[in-house]
């Protein structure tokens, strides 16, 4: 298939070579066109801007750091929204339900198609194309996307058909992963406060009800302090938990997830937002 690719970041540039992989007919835009030159050696072609991009394909992904760009790469001069009608724009950038129900609105107003098609998985898992496809949208744009899903992800999650439920889903897991990181790390200072080394914690965790795939790979990286290069950086993390709460809206107590913005604030304002988000749970001198 013919697909356009917005977003060559960490996430986007191992998606778009998954769909290089399969064979799909992939073109590029990033903002720092560099990014994009190195997909083109790997049999991408380039597009001059966004809207060329989902225009010349007529079904476009993208993948960008946060509501700002989404915002800038849809609404903007040369954007999606100028492409066209018939256009099916894939969404797969963690951002806010509210930008999410927006970008539904503009699409349908412009006679384009719009599916939210959040990722979990990190840059890694991108690039191997075993990301877990968190998507809403109308049955036959999620039928048509199908073929591209299977070359980025192993599984695909449909969670309703607004596109916002799979936004709010995915702010969802993601806090649930935050409360995964704030978990172990609080665990392994009980256990290491009397002297357990925090392998041995996370060798109980692994081998006993609590052992999960989630589990391992954080734990693992608590227990080694390996926390650069980031794969998810806090500063993102903070985003999606500050994303979480907006999206609960003010009914919801959620006493948890303002304890761990808390914690990640704190962390930013002593410049420790690059670290990889499974630091969250550390001290920061
Ligand atoms: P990243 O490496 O920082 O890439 C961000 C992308 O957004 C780059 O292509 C960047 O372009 C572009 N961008 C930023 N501001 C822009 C603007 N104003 N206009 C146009 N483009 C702009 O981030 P990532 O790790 O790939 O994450 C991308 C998204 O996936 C985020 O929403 C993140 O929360 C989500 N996500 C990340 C992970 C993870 O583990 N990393 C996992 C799941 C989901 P330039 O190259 O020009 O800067």
């Amino acid at each position: 298939m013919k697909v356009g690719f917005i977003g060559l970041g960490q996430m986007g540039s191992g998606m778009a070579r998954r769909l290089l992989a399969a064979g799909h007919d992939v073109i590029v835009w990033n903002r720092d066109r560099t990014k994009a030159d190195a997909l083109l050696g790997e049999g991408a072609t380039l597009a001059e801007t966004p809207a060329a991009a989902a225009a010349k394909a007529g079904l476009v992904f993208s993948m960008l750091a946060n509501d700002e760009a989404l915002d800038a790469v849809a609404f903007g001069p040369n954007a999606i929204l100028s492409a066209g009608a018939g256009v099916l724009h894939v969404s797969c950038s963690t951002v806010s339900v509210a930008l999410t129900d927006r970008l539904a609105e503009a699409h349908r107003a412009a006679g384009q198609r719009f599916v939210s098609a959040q990722v979990l998985g990190r840059p890694d898992v991108a690039a191997v194309g075993q990301l877990s496809i968190i998507a809403a949208g109308a049955d036959e744009d999620l039928a048509t996307c199908a073929p591209l899903f299977s070359a980025i992800g192993q599984k695909v999650l449909t969670m309703g058909r607004e596109p916002a439920m799979a936004a709010a889903s995915k702010l969802a897991a993601n806090f649930s992963i935050a409360a995964v990181i704030e978990t172990l790390s609080e665990a392994f200072a009980i256990a290491g406060a009397r002297g357990v080394e925090a392998q041995a914690m996370l060798d109980l965790f692994n081998e006993t009800n609590f052992g999960s795939r989630m589990i391992g790979i954080y734990g693992a990286m608590i227990a080694d302090q390996r926390f650069a290069p980031a794969g998810f950086p806090i500063t993102l993390g903070r985003k999606d938990i500050g994303l979480g709460l907006d999206a609960a809206g003010a009914a919801a107590e959620l006493p948890l997830a303002r304890l761990i913005a808390d914690r990640m604030d704190r962390i930013i304002a002593k410049g420790g937002g690059e670290r990889d988000w499974a630091a969250s749970g550390q001290a920061i001198d």
